[in-house]
């Protein structure tokens, strides 16, 4: 099989030509039609995260079609893999519903190689079963910037002013489920970014402009997609009392010292872990009555640096997404 590999952090991906992975019990051997590109990927192949897999095919966002093995999908089925590729079933995480928390959680495209191949093997139990309405390259983003920003906006609570901070592939559906559910959403982008701003605004954002600026109205929660630490502070500066600010990435520069008063009045500041297959279950059954529609910006498998380049430069309009079987 084809497949774009990482060797080590920092580097290109390279082309190779790789054996056909071999489904083991309880996995699926997956016919990659599609694979997201999404800002976990960068930090991945940057070295932000540490102890990956090496040599890895990254990709975690990976719609395609069973080929063999397991008991849970007949060959043919469409299914999504996501992130969360294996727990252990027996921590306390676990066994409390949190198993986004497992200790010893493994990750696709991290721990575990992902889709930027044209085939991967996946523990059945994490793989969804996609809506129809969304074709292979529409479906691929739901499954990590759909279901993190689901879960965000989830731990965002029952805010009416939502606030969101960098508005890519996550934001760009989480502003769609946010309107849907009667939401106001205010949009914060790279300064000067106008091009971000319209989009949003074509999704619903009734305000839309720069992330150090300020919206017209306070905030009741804020999620913050943008790897800046700086936003944290900035964004508690416009939250309402008993407002969260929910940090979305899985890395972030370091925030910078802030003064209590900022967090005073009972606000809150918070992360968002990874996801459940919960999630996953919830957003997939949601996105379709919305019905959430996806832009996405398509690239040749082959192309994953340019992808990856791209989205590093915040020129990714909605979500990159790979198309490795046409
Ligand atoms: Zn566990
Ligand atoms: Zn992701």
């Amino acid at each position: 099989m084809r497949a774009m590999v990482l060797d080590g952090p920092g580097e290109l991906l390279r082309e190779v030509e790789l054996p056909a992975p071999e489904p083991g019990r309880g996995q699926v051997l997956v016919e990659v039609a599609a694979c997201g590109v999404c800002r976990t990927d960068l930090h991945v192949v940057d070295g932000e995260l540490p102890d990956p897999k090496l040599p890895l095919v990254p990709g975690h966002q990976v719609v395609g079609r069973v080929l063999a093995g397991g008991e849970r999908f007949a060959e043919g089925d469409r299914v999504g893999v996501p992130w969360l590729g294996w727990t252990c079933g027996e921590c306390r995480y676990c066994l409390s519903g949190r198993e986004n928390l497992c200790d010893r959680a493994r990750f696709t495209g991290y721990h575990l190689d992902g889709g930027y191949a044209e085939l991967l093997v996946a523990d059945e139990r994490y793989c969804f079963p996609l809506p129809p309405g969304y074709d292979d390259l529409q479906a691929a983003p739901l499954l990590c910037a759909g279901l993190i920003g689901y879960r965000a906006l989830r731990l965002a609570g029952d805010a009416e002013r939502l606030g969101l901070y960098g508005f890519g592939a996550s934001a760009h559906i989480v502003a769609q489920v946010a309107r849907h559910e009667g939401r106001r959403v205010f949009a914060f982008t790279r300064e000067g970014d106008a091009e971000a701003q319209k989009f949003a605004r074509e999704l619903g954002a009734e305000w839309a402009g720069d992330s150090a600026g300020a919206p017209p109205e306070e905030l009741d929660a804020a999620i913050v997609f943008a790897p800046a630490g700086e936003l944290v502070p900035a964004a508690l500066a416009v939250t309402a009392k008993g407002g969260s600010v929910v940090c979305a990435g899985i890395h972030m520069s370091d925030i910078p010292s802030f003064p209590y008063e900022l967090l005073w009045g009972e606000r809150v500041v918070r992360s968002v872990a990874n996801l459940t297959r919960r999630d996953g279950e919830e957003l997939l059954a949601i996105a379709p009555r919305v019905p959430v529609r996806t832009q996405v910006e398509t690239f040749p498998l082959a192309e994953a640096n340019e992808a990856l380049a791209r989205l590093r430069a915040g020129q990714v309009r909605g979500a990159a997404v790979l198309a490795v079987i046409r």
